[in-house]
């Protein structure tokens, strides 16, 4: 007789928002009734609220609650005139938003590859692109195509800051405008102790429900210091009308319902203890990977060293990755594979003509990174489990 697989001990999915919904549930439901009673569900008081709280937590002046972390990001690059003819600088690893936005406002997404231990863009790729791509003249910086660079837009992937200061050099040097694609990422801090989103001319964040901060469908915000920006934001958000029904510019409808932000609002105030409970989460990996021994079999997140990681995910870089994570499901552990396919490989900018090969650290995170379940309320003997079920698959081998 084969012998019968046994039934997973325990399971352990990637995400359960169930768990951290039950505790919040009447003070949810009851600012939900709130809504309900006021049938003000358009730009009104909790939406005020929360793009005061949520700007005041990014430590910048302003906030402009949006549809979502996609729309603020095309808001952004509509705000700032970027469109046909131009470029934007950005990761080819990344949630498909960051070069989706630029190609839909009508520029040219144009990659540079990830720095492999933060799997953030790398400001020497940066560097390197603009040195030996790029052209400059009549006061720009122009692409070999023709196009002329307007901006560089920064992920930061996985709740870690890409390098910022950097970054923010190359751009102030070469006059590019900065979109940090911060949806993964609010309240995340770099070793100088500045958050994600204070450095760049917009911040966007997302408010998906599986972000950090999470709402019950579609939200986002883009979070800015300058005023005349802001006011161009706000007037995109209602199709450019100002006085209302006199249009000057050509906007879109990227408002922030008041019911979600309503509950982002009850939810905001937790955020902090999440994250800590994340950041306990990732060190109980780290110590368990690192008792386990399995050489070099599996890497974890690099050590934040005076930062602070919001750990959105928690990404292994792992050998025989595809194995693996048919050995999690299998156990019971759920996994996520963030990204398999790097942008400039998708089929929609197969026109933009790159070739496998031009981003080799993008490529093999693409093939190596694995997303293991981070969320803040697991247990101990939940984590313990997922750390000896990833041990477990290379004892085995
Ligand atoms: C989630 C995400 C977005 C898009 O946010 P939505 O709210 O889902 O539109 C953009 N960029 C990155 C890196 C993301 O992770």
């Amino acid at each position: 007789m084969p012998p019968i697989e046994p039934r997973a001990p325990i399971q352990v999915p990637l995400l359960d928002l169930k768990l951290q919904y039950e505790p919040l549930a009447a003070q949810i439901q009851s600012v939900i009734q709130q809504v309900c009673a006021s049938q003000a569900f358009i730009l009104g008081p909790a939406v005020k609220e929360l793009e005061a709280s949520v700007a005041a937590y990014s430590r910048c002046r302003f906030g402009l609650g949006v549809s979502s972390g996609t729309d603020a990001l095309l808001l952004a690059l509509m705000a700032l005139e970027i469109g046909a003819g131009d470029a934007v600088i950005t990761s080819p690893f990344t949630f498909f938003a960051s070069a989706g936005t630029i190609a839909r406002a009508g520029a040219v997404p144009v990659f540079c590859d990830i720095d492999p231990v933060t799997f953030n863009l790398s400001p020497v790729a940066v560097e390197t692109f603009i040195a030996r791509d790029c052209e400059r003249r009549e006061g720009g910086l122009f692409t070999r195509q023709g196009a002329r660079i307007k901006a560089i837009m920064p992920v930061h992937l996985y709740g870690q800051l890409a390098d910022m200061p950097a970054l923010m050099e190359i751009a102030q040097r070469n006059g590019l405008r900065v979109i940090e694609d911060a949806a993964q990422a609010i309240g995340a801090e770099d070793s100088n102790g500045r958050r994600a989103c204070s450095y760049g001319d917009v911040g966007c964040l997302s408010f998906f429900p599986t972000k950090n901060l999470g709402a019950f469908g579609d939200a986002g915000m883009c979070v800015a210091n300058d005023p005349a920006l802001v006011e161009r934001m706000e007037v995109l958000r209602v199709h450019g009308g100002k006085p209302k029904y006199f249009h000057a510019l050509i906007g879109g409808n990227f408002r922030l319902d008041e019911l979600q932000a309503a509950i982002l609002n009850v939810k905001l105030k937790y955020l902090d203890d999440w994250t800590r409970a994340r950041q306990r989460n990732a060190a109980f990996y780290d110590r368990a990977f690192a008792q386990a021994d399995l050489g070099r079999a599996v890497q974890t997140p690099p050590p934040a060293a005076g930062a602070r990681h919001i750990y959105n995910q928690y990404i292994l870089r792992a050998r025989d990755r595809d194995l693996l994570r048919q050995h999690l499901t299998a156990q019971g552990v759920g996994s996520e594979i963030y990204y398999p396919v790097c942008l400039h490989q998708q089929k929609c900018f197969a026109y933009l003509g790159y070739r496998a090969g031009d981003f080799p650290e993008s490529e093999r995170a693409a093939e190596e990174t694995l997303a293991l379940p981070i969320f803040p309320e697991l247990t101990e003997m939940q984590l313990q489990y997922v750390a000896d079920t990833v041990a477990g698959f290379y004892r085995r081998a």
